[in-house]
């Protein structure tokens, strides 16, 4: 019979007493002797680190609680193996080993191993799609996933007069700009429940479920609020003065999933919404609101709200034009234009450091 094997690590929610390691040794052996499931737990100092392995169906129901157990957090799904054909773990129902005390050399090699693990995954987390962790914690392998279609909001956010700002400001004072940018498009939008599909080095790709397109807008406007905040608590000479930020919003049907070659993908979506909302962001600055939208978006906004009709527009190299939108608020207007923001940021000779 083929088998899976599933290797995951987590984090303690609360400090754990060593009897309460023993409990959840002695609840997993007893379950999985009776699920024919095998094993090993360890634990090092607030980690676990755990392979189980067995019938298909047998894991997923074990892992599915282990999933919701509240006494540790950050499951990271390390390695899943499907056809498995023989075990590695002989009849350990979940042998659990307590890693702190040995000096053991063997021990020590994997209390270094969890302790790389753990702090790989870390960093992991910040640059990875959150797609594909999401599925790497569902206990299935992303590299076997197929990409589908599905109905996805695609907003693009954009930094205006970027290239300006980078060729005035140091690399170091540019990148600590983008920090707060980003730091401030982050929040709203995973807020939201929205997903950042890609940073685009002056800028965003995000996605949001159809069904939460108010969501998405609201986080919209919650970027650019933030933005003006940011601006008009800044000094004169302070970089913030001039980050001003256009969205572009569409919606539809888009091919969502790992995209690339064998030996390199990227987690995307691929789409004429994806085309529409990156045009429509550059089309801000032409009307000079900040958050545009085409008619695909607006007919899934369900709160009661008021629009502005921008007219109609022609995105490059397509044949049909779009009706274009945005929201009547002054807070959503540049109140400068593309050439005297640039001006600005050119008279900017000694910009002070953020
Ligand atoms: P019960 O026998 O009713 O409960 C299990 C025991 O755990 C009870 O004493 C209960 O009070 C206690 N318990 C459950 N949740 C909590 C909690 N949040 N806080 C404090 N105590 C709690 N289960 C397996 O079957 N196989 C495994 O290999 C396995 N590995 C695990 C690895 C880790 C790192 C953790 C944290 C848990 C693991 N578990 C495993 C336990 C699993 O999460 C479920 O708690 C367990 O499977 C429930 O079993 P049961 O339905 O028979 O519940």
């Amino acid at each position: 019979m083929d088998m899976k094997r599933l290797t995951y690590i987590s984090n303690f929610s609360q400090p754990l007493a060593r009897n309460e390691i023993e409990r959840i040794g002695e609840v997993s052996v007893r379950n999985n002797a009776r699920d024919g499931l095998t094993g090993a737990l360890f634990c090092f100092h607030d980690v676990f680190y755990q392979v189980i392995e067995g019938e298909e169906q047998a894991i997923e129901r074990c892992y599915s609680r282990i999933l919701k157990d509240s006494r540790h957090k950050d499951i990271f799904c390390l390695k899943v193996e499907q056809g498995v054909s023989s075990r590695m773990y002989g009849d350990w129902a979940m042998k659990t080993v307590i890693l702190e005390e040995s000096g053991e050399a063997i021990l020590v090699a994997l209390r270094n191993m969890m302790d790389g693990l753990s702090s790989t995954h870390r960093i992991l987390e910040r640059y990875a799609p959150a797609e594909i962790l999401q599925t790497m914690q569902k206990g299935r392998n992303p590299l076997s996933e197929n990409s589908s279609m599905t109905e996805r909001v695609v907003i693009f956010a954009d930094i205006l007069a970027s290239t300006t700002l980078t060729e005035v400001l140091p690399a170091e004072t540019m990148a600590l700009l983008l920090a707060d940018y980003y730091e401030i498009a982050n929040a709203a939008i995973v807020e939201s429940g929205g997903t950042i599909s890609k940073l685009t080095g002056d800028g965003l790709m995000a996605h949001f479920e159809t069904g939460k397109a108010d969501s998405a807008l609201d986080a919209s406007i919650r970027i650019i609020h933030r933005i003006n905040d940011l601006r008009s608590r800044a000094e004169s000479h302070d970089p913030r003065k001039f980050l001003y930020s256009g969205i572009g919003i569409s919606a539809g049907r888009v091919l969502e999933g790992s995209i690339g070659s064998d030996l390199r993908k990227d987690y995307t979506l691929l789409g004429d919404p994806v085309n529409s909302a990156a045009r429509l962001e550059s089309v801000t600055r032409k009307t000079g609101h900040a958050i545009v939208f085409d008619s695909r978006f607006r007919s899934l906004l369900r709160k009661e709200r008021t629009l502005k009709k921008l007219g109609r527009y022609l995105p490059k190299g397509k044949t049909d034009q779009l009706q274009i939108f945005t929201i009547p608020e002054d807070a959503i207007k540049f109140h400068i234009t593309s050439e005297s923001l640039r001006k600005s940021i050119q008279s900017l000779s000694e910009p002070a450091r953020l």
